[in-house]
């Protein structure tokens, strides 16, 4: 209880997105200001409450000052299936306003929890813009938390304000991203559906940037060597109070941790790590398109095609638009064909954990920010497949500014899901990424190298000492002196 810590102990309250790709970088940070001897509480709702409960339970029992508060969340009152509590239960386009209307309707009881137990500061999701309001009311300051980088959030803040994309007629003809470090061209066809059309998230993104003024600061998972152009460009020239936190992935180090975060996975952690272990050093691609992400049964046999085509082992994360598991996908015996060459895992994969394999050495992925991180975090490699969010910036970032990744050449921002609309990568075209990526031609050993090195970077960062280390400490410490 916040009312009954000792007075000395700062109290954080972490209010994340119901979204995996939101929640988990969040609960890393509640764990990581814990270890750090502050009181952390999660606020969450019931069904994400259970999930998360396995990892505070731990860190609890370890000796960390951790909860987790819940508040119900009316999905059946705003026309949604019972149950309907995360991004990743979304199954069509017209779910998502009813869960934003849903997450909106939270902010009553989040205050009343704010004042019942008074935490000495908040950090909430970008999508939840009233919070700083919400803090406002109890004196309490919102520290915003968007999940991107610093690279796309200054993309998005150009875009917002100069708006360089009016004027273009064509979706395919590129303009440059002004005012940027670097030269980044964009083409309309990869810019979020909300600067084109008005949609829900037209007048939400106008409140996330309004109360991203009006908070205490940011806290950003990235760390300051990775992007230091955009972390300046981010605090002096767009005048963001923010603090480098990350890649606060590298809070999970045991076994356990890396294959309980996020949701429960659909295959033993054992299991995987055994396949794994089978397989030469550097040898398996890992694919996965995050947490929301569900391709078309036509992509998906493309997919498996250009895989087997390949002739190099994989790991894939299979979504389908229906997330049934009887629906058929794969081509005919393509199974048994691929017994001990290929694992498919249904739904849910303990990410980390495969990813920090020393037999991984190449990430197929749509770019979300928290793959990206993890990815470069255990030095592999990258194709890059962005679908939707700013997954087409950090697809720049990755290929322009690091030169860690491959293009798999995607042009077309898509809604959630791979719609029916938009034509399939084909399976040449995947075969040839695959094996350039994991081949050994001059330029993938480049790449080789150059994710070792940031892989090297990210964990001296977190390390005591190091850049996002420090940048923690100091955010406690400005926090201690608020209170006084
Ligand atoms: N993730 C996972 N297993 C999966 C799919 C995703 O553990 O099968 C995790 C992944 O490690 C990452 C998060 O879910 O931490 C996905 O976040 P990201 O920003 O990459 O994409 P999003 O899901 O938000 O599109």
């Amino acid at each position: 209880m916040g009312s009954e810590a000792p007075h000395h102990q700062l109290h954080a309250f972490l209010f994340p997105l119901m979204a995996q790709g939101h929640m988990i970088p969040m609960v890393d940070i509640a764990r990581l200001l814990a270890a750090r001897g502050l009181k952390s509480t999660i606020i969450t709702t019931p069904l994400n409450a259970s999930t998360l409960s396995k990892t505070t339970d731990r860190d609890r029992l370890s000796g960390l000052d951790i909860d987790i508060q819940i508040i119900p969340f009316p999905a059946v009152e705003v026309g949604l299936p019972e149950g309907t509590e995360s991004l990743d239960k979304i199954t069509s386009p017209e779910m998502i306003p009813k869960l934003f209307k849903a997450i909106n309707m939270l902010q009553p009881q989040f205050e009343q929890l704010l004042e019942e137990k008074h935490p000495d500061f908040i950090v909430a999701d970008m999508f939840l813009p009233w919070a700083t309001e919400s803090g406002g009311k109890f004196g309490i300051p919102r520290f915003v938390f968007h999940g991107m980088n610093f690279f796309s959030q200054c993309v998005t803040e150009s875009l917002t304000v100069y708006k360089p994309y009016e004027g273009i007629t064509s979706d395919k003809e590129s303009f440059v991203v002004p005012g940027l470090p670097d030269k980044i061209e964009m083409t309309m066809s990869k810019l979020p559906e909300h600067f084109k059309v008005t949609t829900v998230f037209t007048e939400l993104m106008e409140q996330v940037r309004d109360s991203e003024l009006k908070s205490y600061g940011i806290l950003v998972n990235s760390f300051y060597e990775l992007e230091p152009a955009y972390a300046e460009h981010y605090k002096i020239v767009m005048g963001r109070k923010a603090w480098h936190i990350g890649p606060v992935s590298l809070r999970n180090r045991d076994t356990i941790d890396k294959a309980q975060r996020g949701k429960k996975g659909s295959i033993d952690e054992h299991y995987v790590l055994n396949w794994l272990d089978s397989k030469k050093p550097n040898s398996v691609i890992y694919i996965s398109f995050g947490s929301v992400s569900r391709f078309s049964n036509d992509q998906l046999l493309e997919i498996a095609t250009g895989l087997e085509d390949s002739g190099v082992s994989f790991v894939w994360v299979v979504r389908t638009i229906q997330n049934n598991e009887e629906e058929k996908f794969l081509p005919e015996d393509f199974e048994e064909r691929m017994e001990g060459k290929g694992l498919i895992i249904r739904d849910w994969a303990p990410q980390v954990l495969i990813l920090d394999h020393p037999a991984v050495g190449g990430f197929m992925t749509h770019c979300g920010w928290n793959s990206i991180l993890e990815g470069l975090s255990a030095g592999v490699p990258m194709i890059t497949w962005p679908l939707f969010a700013e997954q087409f910036y950090n697809e720049k970032l990755v290929i322009q500014v690091l030169k860690i990744g491959i293009r798999i050449g995607v042009e077309e921002w898509n809604k959630w899901m791979y719609g029916k609309s938009v034509t399939p990568v084909k399976k040449e075209k995947i075969r040839e990424v695959v094996t350039q990526l994991m081949g050994d031609g001059e330029e993938a050993e480049e790449m080789r190298n150059r994710a070792k090195e940031l892989s090297e970077m990210a964990k001296r960062a977190v390390e005591e000492g190091g850049s996002s280390y420090a940048n923690l400490t100091a955010l406690i410490e400005e926090l201690k002196i608020y209170k006084k």
